[in-house]
């Protein structure tokens, strides 16, 4: 086959069925036609068998904290993903319903199945059930990492300067994006009255009934095509400034690329090479290397390693217990979950955030530093601001619900990071002042700019 070795792994290792009627490729997790190692793998089976593809898509309208906002976004990049599958010739098969369940429906035909690789629980959890039910050979490809997480370490690690020089020392071996192969076996005959049209993404989100509170943003379009049009603008007008300017909230010399990321519209590796074509050895290449491949590698490390990412118990002793220790410093007032959503807060600062967040479903990384840590104090306890911090991010970002989602609130509660001088209500875990935007930003400028939103 032509994928890289180290990126697939066998999740059940009987053999191709002979009577099977086509390779199925189970996407989930990388929700694209180009540059995916695992629609690639199927292809290169497919040929090998003389069998025809079939790509099967299930929306769970029942996905953890899916929203109309988040299935619209998905949605938008499946319709052009099935486009391009449909003309290199293979099969798509949308369904709705449960994803283990209908891929293991239809693995009852396949002579061999292909997935691609997720973190979290539930993703563990549907290819578990997938490899129980699954009577032939069944792969899965690992294509949203740089690194393939077994390969960078085979531990939890403690903090990026721990995984940093594992990622600098195999990342060379892993840059090659997958070769794009012909289907000589052209899908005919695969249909099934079951396959759903995506004609109108807004009539679909409709009737998958999810909750409709939170809807589509007007800023992020998804799909590939809106993915390489981001990416671009990145690299030709913010990628110079992101060493030394990344950081500052209004100047945004980011590259808004996490919610593509997080559904796997575009490659890591086509991003990385892009980057790179673009930025050559600049200090700003380095320092977008530092947090796309070291941070967001070392959130998959976290989650991979740790499957109870979202729990308070993963979070370290030692800020449990200073945080604990500083419960009963004042605050400046407790609020309600509703009054945080609506930015009822008293701080200007971080209402803004709230939203920006709220109505883009997007915030830049420090801001989203800002608004996590201040939630710390309007909550009478560490645990239930964990736990508030967790739903909203969920809810409200494109990017939410991701590995990067989990270790960077745990982040938030001294994972991956270190103990700080004492501060009220912080104790030692790392805080963060509304001063310290004050001083580094053109802050009052940033709270106007969300006012027109
Ligand atoms: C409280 C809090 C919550 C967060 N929630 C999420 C989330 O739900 N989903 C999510 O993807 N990220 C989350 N992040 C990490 C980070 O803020 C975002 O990935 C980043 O701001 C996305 O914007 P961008 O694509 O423009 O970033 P860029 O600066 O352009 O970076 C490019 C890519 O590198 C990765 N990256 C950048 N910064 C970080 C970081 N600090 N840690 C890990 N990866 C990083 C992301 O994949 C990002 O898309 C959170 C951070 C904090 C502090």
């Amino acid at each position: 086959m032509a994928t890289d070795n180290a990126r697939v792994s066998v999740l059940s290792d009987a053999r191709p069925n002979n009577d099977g009627k086509y390779v199925l490729y189970w996407m989930e997790h990388s929700q694209r036609a180009e540059n995916n190692d695992a629609f690639e793998h199927s292809i290169g089976w497919a040929n090998t068998l003389k069998l025809p593809v079939l790509v099967l898509f299930t929306v769970d309208p029942d996905y953890p904290d899916g929203n109309a906002r988040h299935f619209t976004f998905m949605l938008q990049g499946l319709r052009e993903t099935i486009e391009t599958v449909k003309n290199r010739g293979a099969h798509f098969s949308l369904r709705k319903g449960k994803p283990a369940k209908a891929a293991a429906e239809m693995a009852r035909d396949a002579a061999v199945v292909i997935t691609d690789r997720g973190y979290l629980r539930h993703l563990n959890e549907w290819r578990r059930e997938v490899a129980d039910a699954c009577k032939c050979r069944f792969e899965m490809i690992e294509c949203d990492v740089v690194v393939p997480v077994e390969v960078a370490s085979n531990k939890r690690e403690s903090a990026a300067r721990t995984i940093r020089p594992k990622l600098h020392r195999t990342i060379g071996d892993f840059l090659e994006l997958p070769a794009s192969w012909n289907i000589k076996h052209k899908a005919k005959g695969l249909g099934s009255p079951d396959d759903l049209d995506l004609n109108d993404v807004a009539q679909f989100v409709e009737g998958l009934q999810c909750d409709a509170s939170v809807g589509p943003v007007k800023g992020f379009t998804g799909g590939l095509a809106a993915a390489r049009q981001t990416l671009k603008t990145f690299t030709t007008r913010h990628l110079r400034h992101y060493g030394d300017g990344r950081a500052d909230i209004t100047t945004r010399n980011v590259s808004h690329l996490s919610p593509y990321l997080h559904l796997g519209m575009i490659s890591p590796l086509e991003v990385y090479d892009a980057v790179k074509t673009a930025g050559g050895n600049s200090e700003s290449v380095d320092v977008f290397v530092e947090e796309f491949v070291i941070r967001r590698e070392l959130a998959v490390n976290y989650c991979h390693y740790n499957q109870q990412y979202d729990s308070w118990d993963s979070i370290p002793a030692w800020a449990k217990e200073t945080l604990k220790d500083h419960e009963s410093d004042e605050r400046s007032a407790i609020y309600t979950l509703e009054q945080l959503e609506q930015s009822k807060t008293d701080d200007p600062y971080w209402n803004a955030a709230m939203r920006e967040m709220r109505i883009t479903g997007y915030l830049h990384n420090h801001m989203r530093m800002y608004w996590g840590k201040r939630i710390i104090t309007y909550t009478t306890t560490a645990q239930d601001a964990f736990e508030k911090t967790i739903y909203l991010n969920n809810k409200y970002f494109l990017d939410g619900r991701d590995a990067n989602s989990y270790a960077s609130i745990s982040w938030l509660y001294g994972i991956h990071d270190r103990g700080w001088p004492r501060q009220p209500i912080f104790g030692k875990v790392r805080t963060m002042a509304p001063s310290g935007l004050k001083r580094k930003f053109d802050i009052d400028a940033y709270v106007k700019w969300t006012r027109s939103l």
